[in-house]
């Protein structure tokens, strides 16, 4: 840590819930040179992340990624506290307690009448509107999202969500600091899903499709995506690491935020395997199944069926109709002004591991050619959720 450097101290940090995301977001912030309150009302819970920070940076010393000295002071920066009573006054506050609006709001009703008005007052919400939480405060323009990345010392990727209130100073202001934290900020509308939660769906909603109509099987199509299509991971493994529950509440949200917009409507696929409780991984079974270690019971990909449909027709093409919808999804959100096509790709590359960006793979492939293979999808599946955005054919994008 370069704490000569800077001439005054750095402001503390106050992270509000200790969970997952928190004991992961004060390392960061201690790791930047920050002093750092975790606070968490579960009587043991921020004790216990004071502790998980302290082995986490232990482990990376061990592992030669980090002076000794230096996992030393970051452990010695981060204290727990069970209430906000006694917090000092920061710079800036992060809160990241569970997705529940009520509950965020009354956090920052109560956080703006004891931080003083110059603290940045930032949730770390994946799914809820930041300016309907920025309405608890007075003062709405110090509030802003601060979208960290699971988990938050490994992810570079932090999407800096700009409510209606909102002020450039602030955004500007923490825009520098996630830098200086060593991420990567990308700025965006609150717009449901912000950009990676939005621009991803159809990675997993085109692969259910495909499915669903019989055109290919999982395995098949898991291996297009990734040995065809350089995604890391295809979408069915992906899902069933992730929770087939989790990714069909965030997709379900995008769709009920956006007045269940065709576009995002959840699969009757996704919906039945939740409903069986094949929730993936963590339930033994999901679209695969998993032995007792949690190793997957692997299910053989069938090749000749993967030659024939990639490059065939777009409607039976599961990468085709994947990239197509991501670049959809991607211009879109610059055509409404929510996000630069610069932001979208990093965000992409790093939030989601995405082998491009969807707005340069949509130039390479020709965005007109984008926007014909939509009107096909369009004329074979009616209903709306293949209409191609304005932004292909207006020139806007170049
Ligand atoms: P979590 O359940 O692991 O942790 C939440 C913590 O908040 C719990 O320890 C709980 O005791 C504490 N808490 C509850 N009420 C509180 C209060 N009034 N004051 C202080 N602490 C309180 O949740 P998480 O997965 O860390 O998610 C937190 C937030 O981050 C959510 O808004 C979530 O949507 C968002 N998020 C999660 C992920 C992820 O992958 N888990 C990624 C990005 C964003």
């Amino acid at each position: 840590m370069d704490s000569e450097a800077t001439a005054s101290p750095p402001a503390p940090v106050a992270v509000l819930g200790a969970g997952t995301m928190g004991s992961g977001i004060a390392q960061v912030a201690a790791a930047a040179g920050h002093d750092v309150t975790l606070v968490d009302v579960a009587p043991g819970a921020a004790a216990a992340a004071v502790g998980r920070v302290r082995e986490s940076v232990a482990r990376l010393a061990d592992r030669g990624r980090l002076p000794a000295e230096d996992a030393e002071v970051i452990a010695s920066l981060v204290r727990g506290s069970e209430s906000l009573a006694g917090l000092p006054e920061c710079g800036l506050v992060i809160e990241a307690v569970p997705e529940d609006l009520a509950l965020k709001r009354s956090l920052f009703a109560e956080l703006a009448q004891h931080q003083p008005s110059t603290t940045v007052l930032a949730t770390n919400t994946s799914s809820l509107d930041v300016s309907a939480i920025a309405e608890a405060v007075p003062d709405p323009e110090r509030v802003l999202g601060l979208h960290f990345f699971n988990p938050p010392p490994l992810m570079r990727l932090v999407e800096v969500v700009h409510g209606h209130d909102t002020s450039e100073a602030y955004l500007e202001h923490v825009v520098g600091l996630m830098r200086a934290w060593g991420k990567t900020p990308v700025r965006c509308a609150s717009t449901p899903g912000f950009i990676v939660n939005r621009v991803a769906r159809p990675f997993y909603g085109e692969a259910q499709r495909v499915v669903h109509d019989g055109i290919a099987d999982p395995a098949t199509v898991d291996w297009i995506l990734r040995e065809r299509g350089g995604f890391r991971m295809g979408p069915f493994e992906l899902t069933d690491l992730i929770g087939q529950d989790v990714n069909l509440a965030v997709g379900t949200s995008v769709w009920e935020q956006t007045g269940r917009d065709e576009r995002y409507a959840p699969t009757a696929f996704q919906r039945d395997l939740v409903a069986a409780g094949r929730l993936g991984r963590k339930s033994g079974s999901g679209v695969y199944s998993y032995a007792a270690d949690g190793t997957l019971v692997s299910e053989e990909p069938d090749l000749r069926l993967a030659a024939r449909l990639v490059g065939g027709p777009v409607e039976h093409d599961p990468l085709a109709r994947t990239v197509a919808m991501l670049v959809n999804e991607a211009v879109d959100l610059v055509r409404r002004g929510e996000a630069t096509a610069e932001d979208i790709d990093v965000a992409m590359r790093l939030g989601a591991n995405y082998p491009w960006g969807p707005i340069a793979r949509g130039r390479e492939i020709g965005l007109h050619v984008v926007a014909d293979q939509l009107r096909r999808l369009d004329s074979a599946y009616p209903g709306g959720r293949y209409r191609p955005s304005p932004a292909l054919t207006d020139g806007s994008l170049g």
